[in-house]
Order: C-alpha cells, then sequence, then structure tokens
C-alpha cells in the first residue's frame, strides 16, 4: 500500500488509474462502475472507519484513505494539539482492510501559504454541531472540497456517525455539481452501545459508563415513536428524561430535525433526524438515529 503525500501525487495515481482501467478495458470504467473509492478521515482509525474502507473497498476497485488532521474545523480552545495520531497503525488497519493508498498530506500541503478560500455551506453550517461550534462545518466544508477535486474519487464514504456533517456534504457536492457519489455508511458502536469515535480515548472508566446514556436517549425516543407518538414536543421532553437520569452529562443539544435541511420538525415522520450531542466531563460525544 503506497502513501502519498502531496496533492499532485494524488491526482496523478487517480488519474493514472484510469487510463491504466480504460486501456486494459476494465468494468469497472466501462460499464461505468466505480473505480476510485474516498474514505476521508483525521486517522486514529477504529472499527468504525474500518466499516467505511470495506464498504468502500465493496463498491470500488480502488480506495483512497485520507488521514488529515484538519485545523481549520477546530475551535480555537477545542482539542487539535492533543488530538490522537496513531500514523502507523492506520496505515496497518487501512492496509487490512483493503485500502490502495493512504493520503497523508501535510498541513502546507491542504492550506498553501497564503490560502484564503473557504467552502461555506450557508445555513446548514450553523446548524446543530455547527451552532455550537462556530466555523467547524466551514473548516470540514474546505477540506473535503479540497479532497473531492484532487482524488477525483468516484464515490466518497462518510458515516452517519456525523448526521449533521453529512447533511453539509451532500449539499456541498450537489452544489459544486461534483461528480463523486456521496455514500452514507451505517454507525459502528461498542458492546455498550457507545458510538466508536477517536475521542472515545479520552474517556476514563467512570465516564465511559456516563457516555451510554446518549444511545439510552436515543432508544427512549425510539420506543416511544414506536408506540405511535410523533409530536416533536413530547419526544424531546422524553430524551431529557432519559438524559438527566446521568447528572454529570452535559446537553449540548438534542434536536429533532429533517435530515437535509437540519431544521426542526413538530411531528417525526419516518427519516426524521434524532440527534445529540454532550459533554462527558470534557469530552464532546455526538450521536443520532433516524427515525423509522
Ligand atoms: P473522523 O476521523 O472522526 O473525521 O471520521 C472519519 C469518517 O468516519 C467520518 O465520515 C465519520 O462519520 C466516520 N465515522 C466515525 N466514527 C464512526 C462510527 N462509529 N461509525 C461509522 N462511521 C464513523
Amino acid at each position: 500500500m503506497d502513501i502519498l503525500r502531496t496533492v499532485v501525487e494524488l491526482r496523478h495515481w487517480s488519474r493514472g488509474l484510469r487510463e491504466w482501467s480504460r486501456a486494459l478495458g476494465l468494468q469497472a470504467v466501462t460499464e461505468g462502475g466505480n473505480l476510485l473509492g474516498l474514505v476521508p478521515t483525521m486517522g486514529a482509525l477504529h472499527a468504525g472507519h474500518a466499516s467505511l474502507i470495506r464498504l468502500a473497498r465493496k463498491s470500488c476497485g480502488y480506495v483512497a484513505v485520507s488521514i488529515f488532521v484538519n485545523p481549520t474545523q477546530f475551535g480555537p480552545t477545542e482539542d487539535f494539539a492533543r488530538y490522537p495520531r496513531a500514523f502507523d497503525e492506520d496505515c496497518a488497519l487501512a492496509h487490512a482492510e483493503g485500502a490502495t493508498v493512504v493520503f497523508a498530506p501535510a498541513v502546507e500541503e491542504m492550506y498553501p501559504p497564503g490560502a484564503s478560500t473557504l467552502v461555506d455551506v450557508a445555513g446548514l453550517s450553523r446548524r446543530l454541531d455547527g451552532a455550537s461550534r462556530p466555523g467547524h462545518f466551514q473548516g470540514v466544508a474546505t477540506v473535503v472540497a479540497k479532497l473531492l477535486i484532487a482524488s477525483e474519487a468516484d464515490c466518497a464514504f462518510f458515516g452517519q456517525k456525523d448526521a449533521a456533517q453529512v447533511a453539509v456534504i451532500r449539499r456541498l457536492a450537489a452544489d459544486l455539481r461534483l461528480a463523486t457519489r456521496i455514500v452514507v455508511c451505517p454507525i459502528v458502536r461498542d458492546h455498550s452501545g457507545l458510538a466508536l469515535s477517536s475521542r472515545n480515548v479520552y474517556l476514563d472508566l467512570a465516564e465511559r459508563i456516563q457516555a451510554r446514556v446518549l444511545r439510552q436517549t436515543l432508544i427512549s425516543v425510539e420506543s416511544l415513536v414506536a408506540q405511535g407518538e410523533r409530536r416533536a414536543q413530547t419526544l424531546l421532553a422524553a430524551a431529557h428524561q432519559t438524559f438527566a437520569t446521568v447528572p454529570e452529562v452535559r446537553i449540548d443539544y438534542i434536536e429533532l430535525v429533517h435530515p437535509d435541511t437540519l431544521l426542526p420538525v413538530e411531528s417525526a415522520v419516518p427519516g426524521t433526524l434524532l440527534a445529540l450531542a454532550a459533554y462527558v466531563g470534557k469530552t464532546r460525544l455526538i450521536d443520532n438515529t433516524i427515525l423509522p
């Protein structure tokens, strides 16, 4: 598995792959199949990332995994400096799951001196996590746009775990008329129901147990919906009640929204997104469910 460090290398590799496949008449190109899948990550890879790489490998002939801790999506008081980094282990995992290359640029490669172009998905970027983390989704949209343009991937794979990010990136790809198809993959959880996250390493044992309340809150709302309750006000009240059973965990937001606009709904319908964020100790965690 090769490790690419520059945008030129990535573009050259991707174009070479396409020319080579075309010359050999490979099905992936001739029948409109997917040649290249891209899995953007910030590294510290876990089973959630592994599932994205596996899904990419299933539907694409070749897979590039990007590993880049993107400084512009962190606020000034956030954890950019201490964000977990484990490059060698990440490469081993990516390779084991079938990645063809890892793209691991330096910060100056993605943001060359004087870089001032920002991608802002207006409106959506200020909803949910964007409301509590100003500038976060502008950083995400900017780096993802750069990665999609540089890789010329047929498909890019993202986790439902970051539901607001999915909405922002879908909008970005549609608005910029990008050729890359955005594929969304299910949330991977540990045995206790906690959604896997690179930030879970920050949690001590007591916090890991407290953090289960995120998933329990989602389940409490899902079961009310299964009983026929649809009113957002009632469902959110139940969510807050479940959350309150673990007072150590501080809610950032719990919202019932449309999955594409991220705007609040008054009544839950199939496909409504229930999303939440909370602080467990100093660690901010997110989780969500799409209601049935
Ligand atoms: P990150 O490295 O945290 O930026 O995540 C890279 C990609 O992996 C994003 O598309 C995330 O949504 C996805 N991801 C992270 N955690 C999980 C998980 N537990 N299950 C599925 N996908 C995930």
